[in-house]
């Protein structure tokens, strides 16, 4: 299998010339310093530990996987040094608070970091994401003395973080969970319950676990508003910090998965154990939804990785595997056939691959950049932007990057099928980011319910107002200014029908969910044709951008007419019939 390399001159386009970064973060006193020497040189270091350090372990991992006994989990081999390198090199708390030893990067930076990490050894980068997540959720909501305790450990990765939100019973719908919290006399909670598939819930490459833990206390209200966070740490911290007394939870098994073999996935039991109030009682769900942009956005940059490692893949082979002929003629005549790249069903496929990779990582940008402006300029305007797009970021860059996984399998023919080429665990590996985090049908839900009906639509007319404002090569500028008004026009009649058809908006969600992507993708094609530089990386863009608006963006005429059938044709056939 070729080993993973970081897209470093497209990653350099984007940030310098598409979106020109350095004029937004002049404007912003926390990243004045950002030389461009030392946005390339971060660039590097973690291209380095991605290609050199992440990827090497990518395939052991997957076949070793995790072996749980008596409640203790090991990692495969080489996992925890590779942690130890990852951590260590302060990777974890990259876009982190200064104030508690993070390095305070921009998460737009950060984006592209975690892109590289995802696509090298995707296992191994949960463990790294869940201690991010945590970290975010105390940052924005712990006592002080709690952020100083945990932030820096979280940061360097002596310690990691785990989400403990699902139960069996309680997935999607965490209203209805039931793990309890009782006050104890010393400020601290009980927490008794069983929560399942909790990812890095336990393992043996840190010093303690820190669990971020949903549960109710007795006379709290029903439902989503009676839900309250705990920080549960594997080992009680001691006066001094130090993990101490060994808390009353543990792991009753790991699960046998799909993919991500490398990763722990735990059924973990809470047995009375120590919890400590973060935030306000009864506010977890509100809590942990400050950092679900983030980790959202995150976990959309696992399907990017996913197309990422699979183009190279794919590409790779197509240059050198020899089958048939160039329908105009032999192109290797002193060969036995031409290289698969001949072929215009094969270069369908690896431009699909890359034209969606591409738009995605522009995409992330955009929003990671959001998140930046929203935090670091209190924008009120990036605010509103991130929330509608974060959805989208994490079930489009999810969808589109199985799509590309298993297109790119098909490049490879057999070979894509069997393990030795590593296709297979591409695929097999891309296929959770489209279910945890909130499943992508509950992000498109979540798109049209919360994000479009509930502001008629404004905030996303605010976004298509200007993109129509800015300038787009003459070749794609028609096919631009169609996609644009198709998705307003869309937006408006759903807005409208959803009023008298209930069941409108969730019939539609999905497509509608996809509208939106390639809509907004097209825009990014043409602002990258637009800044592409005269050279053979510029007109690679070129040819990828008028591959996209004639090839991928015409889905968008199929998705306006199933975004807007009525919802009957999903919601008429009696339940009894299925
Ligand atoms: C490998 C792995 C790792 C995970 N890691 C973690 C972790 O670290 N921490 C954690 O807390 N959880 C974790 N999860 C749990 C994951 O987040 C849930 O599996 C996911 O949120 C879906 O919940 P569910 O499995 O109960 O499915 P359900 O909620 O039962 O959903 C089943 C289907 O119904 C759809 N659906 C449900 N409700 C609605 C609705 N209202 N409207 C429309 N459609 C709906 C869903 O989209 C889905 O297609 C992990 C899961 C896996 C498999």
């Amino acid at each position: 299998m070729l080993e993973y390399q970081a897209p470093r001159q497209d990653l350099e386009f984007l940030l310098f010339d598409v979106f020109k970064v350095q004029d937004v973060w002049a404007d912003m006193p926390q990243f004045a310093d950002l030389s461009d020497d030392l946005v390339r040189a971060v660039l590097e270091e973690g291209g380095k530990l991605a290609g050199q350090v992440m990827a090497p372990l990518n395939q052991s991992g997957d076949q070793q996987g995790c072996q749980w006994q008596d409640g203790e989990v090991r990692t495969p081999q080489g996992f925890k040094e590779a942690f130890t390198e990852l951590a260590g090199g302060g990777w974890l708390g990259l876009s982190g608070n200064p104030d508690y030893e993070g390095q305070g990067m921009p998460k737009l930076l950060g984006c592209l970091l975690e892109e590289m990490f995802w696509a090298a050894n995707s296992s191994l980068y949960l463990y790294g994401t869940l201690t991010v997540g945590a970290a975010i959720c105390i940052e924005a909501h712990a006592s002080e003395a709690q952020k100083a305790l945990y932030l820096p450990r979280l940061y360097s990765g002596e310690w990691t973080g785990a989400m403990a939100l699902t139960e069996a019973h309680a997935g999607s719908d965490l209203g209805i969970m039931r793990c309890r919290a009782e006050p104890a006399d010393d400020g601290s909670y009980a927490i008794t319950g069983t929560k399942i598939f909790i990812t890095s819930g336990e393992h043996d490459m840190a010093d303690n676990i820190v669990h971020l833990v949903l549960a109710r206390l007795a006379d709290a209200p029903a439902g989503s508003r009676g839900i309250s966070l705990f920080i549960v740490p594997k080992f009680i911290p001691d006066e001094s910090g130090n993990p101490g007394t060994r808390n009353s939870f543990a792991s009753g098994s790991i699960e046998h998965k799909m993919g991500i073999n490398a990763s722990a996935t735990s059924v973990m039991n809470y047995d009375g154990a120590v919890g400590f109030l973060l935030g306000e009682e009864n506010q977890g769900l509100a809590a942990m939804f400050t950092m679900m942009n983030y980790e959202r956005l995150s976990v959309g940059l696992q399907g990017l990785g996913a197309g990422e490692l699979a183009y190279q893949q794919a590409a790779s082979y197509a240059a050198e595997r020899l089958q048939g002929r160039s329908a105009t003629g032999p192109q290797n005549p002193e060969g036995p056939a031409d290289a698969l790249l001949v072929h215009g069903d094969v270069r369908r496929m690896l431009l699909t691959v890359r034209a969606l990779t591409e738009a995605g990582r522009a995409f992330s940008m955009f929003v990671g950049m959001q998140l930046d402006l929203a935090k670091y300029k209190a924008d009120p305007a990036a605010q509103a932007l991130s929330e509608l797009l974060t959805p989208v970021a994490k079930a489009f860059l999810t969808d589109r990057g199985f799509e590309c996984a298993v297109l790119a399998q098909q490049v490879f023919g057999g070979h894509g099928f069997v393990r030795e080429w590593g296709v297979e665990q591409i695929v097999r590996d891309a296929r959770i980011a489209q279910i945890y985090e909130g499943t992508n049908g509950i992000q498109a839900m979540d798109l049209i319910n919360r994000k479009v009906l509930r502001d008629a639509g404004s905030t996303l007319h605010a976004l298509v107002s200007n993109i129509r404002s800015e300038a787009v090569p003459p070749g794609l500028r028609e096919g631009l200014i169609a996609a644009l008004d198709r998705l307003e026009a869309v937006t408006a009649e759903l807005v409208s029908r959803s009023r008298q058809d209930a069941d409108l908006p969730g019939s539609a969600a999905t497509d509608y969910l996809d509208l939106v992507g390639y809509t907004l993708y097209a825009w990014l094609w043409a602002r990258m044709a637009e800044t592409a530089p005269q050279d053979q990386f510029g007109d690679a863009k070129r040819r990828c951008a008028e591959f996209y608006f004639a090839r991928i963006l015409p889905r968008t005429l199929a998705l306006e007419q199933t975004v807007l059938a009525h919802s009957s044709s999903v919601m008429a056939m009696d339940e009894s019939a299925f």
